[in-house]
């Protein structure tokens, strides 16, 4: 059998377990499978198993593979994980069915004007830096607020969603707990957080989405 899709019956079950674990209902948790680097070739074989929803970090990179698999699976939901620089926007909003990584003022005009010239709008969550590491993408929680506040109110945005990427050699968990409180606290329903290494503990938390990728398709080079 294709190890990949050995690999994502392993990690469907673990987020079932998960799920059951802290009283939630495995339903209310997508699995985004994060695609990045991996080749059409390596996806189809989670797409022939029925799963839609998938993340990457790149928009060229995803303008490359997209497109065809999007013509072959209308239901497909692809959701951009990775930085968006305003000159890429008009390409993300064509492609992507939802961004995670809204994260500052310029960002968010140049998607309100770019959605209503397309007539349409990606799901939008606010990527939050909880780590406030300076090198990370990310509003600074401590202007999260203000931040969905002008999404909505100048911009006229929806935001649905909050993410966040802990620093990579801390414990997640104040991390995962700060951005539900964040999220609580401004009305944001839905929660992206937890990968290949920290999903359980991020659905014991509340995440409704997990983005997961080499625990599916194994090791980026
Ligand atoms: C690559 C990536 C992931 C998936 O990471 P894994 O550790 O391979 O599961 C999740 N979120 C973001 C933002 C990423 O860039």
């Amino acid at each position: 059998m294709n190890t990949i899709i050995e690999r994502y019956h392993v990690v469907t079950a673990r987020i079932e377990a998960a799920a059951r674990t802290s009283n939630r209902a495995a339903s209310d948790i997508t699995l985004v499978a994060v695609s990045k680097t991996y080749s059409a070739d390596d996806i189809a074989p989670v797409l022939q198993l029925g799963h839609r929803v998938f993340g990457e970090n790149r928009v060229q990179e995803s303008q490359g593979k997209w497109p065809s698999l999007k013509h072959d699976h209308a239901d497909i939901c692809l959701h951009l994980i990775g930085p968006l620089q305003t000159n890429k926007v008009r390409e993300a909003v064509a492609l992507f069915d939802a961004i995670e990584t809204l994260d500052r003022e310029k960002l968010a005009r140049t998607l309100a004007k770019e959605t209503q010239s397309a007539g349409k709008c990606p799901e939008l969550f606010v990527q939050v830096n909880t780590g406030n590491e300076p090198q990370k993408a990310g509003i600074v929680p401590e202007q999260a607020d203000a931040f969905v506040k002008l999404c909505t109110g100048t911009y006229g945005l929806t935001v649905t969603g909050m993410m966040c990427i802990p620093p990579f050699d801390e414990d997640p968990t104040p991390h995962f707990i700060q951005l539900a409180a964040i999220a609580e606290r401004n009305g944001v329903s839905k929660l992206s957080m937890g990968m290949s290494g920290d999903f359980e503990i991020a659905i014991e938390l509340g995440a409704t989405h997990v983005r997961v990728g080499s625990a599916i398709f194994g090791a980026r080079t």
